[in-house]
């Protein structure tokens, strides 16, 4: 089969190599589409914490188990701990993660566990079935915020994330609102963020009012800044990780002692999460579709992985 290796950062190579064998518990699944994350293109750039080379990347597959349609979802945990018992196995401490510690999606063919697969709905295009992944991480960021109808939801970001997080926010019923300092990559999503009562901003200056959850989909240190812009008791969602901490973090903590907010983190998504974005995916498919803005096949990628650390795309997907 054909597969691109990680053999080091900033070196990408097409080989021609075996399919994976496939373990008692593990499937053989034929990848239509693996789409691309920022993260990536950062272990393309400068590896990463939990990625070990050589490695085939990619963890937003879609594809074919026999005749079946599946997405994937990309963690391998324990199944016996008890974070894996409570659904909260992305917390596991024996999670491994295709793509990172384990062969990914960006190769003809993944040896997947069976557990891991997830179907998908007749109607939803397989692109769109790519993203299930991010929109789960997405989803589960809501659910770890409890945002909840009514509320006032500040998102830092509108690329995909930011996007699929205030998307996820108006469905319960809540009101976001992304702040995006690139006027360009805002404009693109005018039509998608009107259709749904997204409000946007270039900075958060302009925004008046007080907010109930924060969340940055950009890892600038300034988007801790939305500490400052929540009602007291409000909560911010760690949901990427940041570059550094802003110099004045220290008085911006002071607001979690005098204001009781919450600061808390999410990362990654677990199977539910994942199985409500594709169940999203099939509500909202049509109006998604602009976010797949490229299709490459897997020759081109190298080349491209600039342009996904610039933010140019809202997602790239690579299919077979
Ligand atoms: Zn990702
Ligand atoms: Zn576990």
């Amino acid at each position: 089969m054909k597969a691109l290796v990680l053999k080091e950062p900033r070196s990408l190579g097409l080989c021609e190599r075996n399919d994976p064998e496939t373990g008692e518990d593990e499937a053989l699944v034929r990848v239509v589409c693996c789409s691309v994350c920022r993260t990536d293109a950062k272990m393309w750039q400068s590896g990463h914490r939990d990625l070990v080379m050589p490695r085939v990347l990619g963890h937003e597959i879609s594809g074919y188990l026999d005749n079946e349609r599946v997405a994937v979802w990309p963690g391998i945990s324990c199944g016996s701990c008890a974070f894996c018992l409570a659904g909260r196995e992305n917390l596991c401490a024996s999670m491994q993660i295709l793509g990172f510690h384990h062969d990914g999606g960006f190769a003809e063919y993944v040896a997947v566990r069976r557990t891991s697969l997830l179907s998908v709905p007749d109607t939803l295009p397989m692109e769109l079935a790519a993203l299930a992944e991010p929109l789960g991480c997405a989803l589960h960021g809501l659910d770890r915020a409890w945002v909840r109808s009514g509320e006032r939801v500040l998102i830092y970001g509108a690329g995909s994330l930011g996007l699929f997080l205030a998307l996820g926010a108006a469905e319960r019923g809540a009101h976001p609102v992304v702040i995006e300092p690139d006027g360009r990559k805002l404009r693109k999503s005018h039509t998608f963020r009107d259709r749904f009562a997204i409000g946007s901003a270039e900075t958060p200056s302009v925004v008046s009012g007080l907010f109930d959850a924060a969340f940055n989909a950009a890892s600038v240190p300034s988007t801790l800044d939305g500490l400052r812009k929540l009602r007291s008791g409000g909560r911010y969602c760690l949901f990427s990780g940041l570059q550094e901490l802003p110099e004045s973090a220290a008085s911006l903590f002071a607001g979690l002692h005098y204001r009781e907010l919450q600061l808390l983190g999410s990362y990654g998504c677990t199977r539910a999460s994942m199985a409500s974005a594709l169940a999203m995916l099939e509500r909202f498919g049509g109006d998604l579709a602009f976010m797949v803005e490229r299709k490459l096949p897997i020759e081109q990628l190298e080349a491209a992985m600039p342009d996904v650390i610039g933010g140019k795309y809202f997602k790239m997907v690579v299919q077979f």
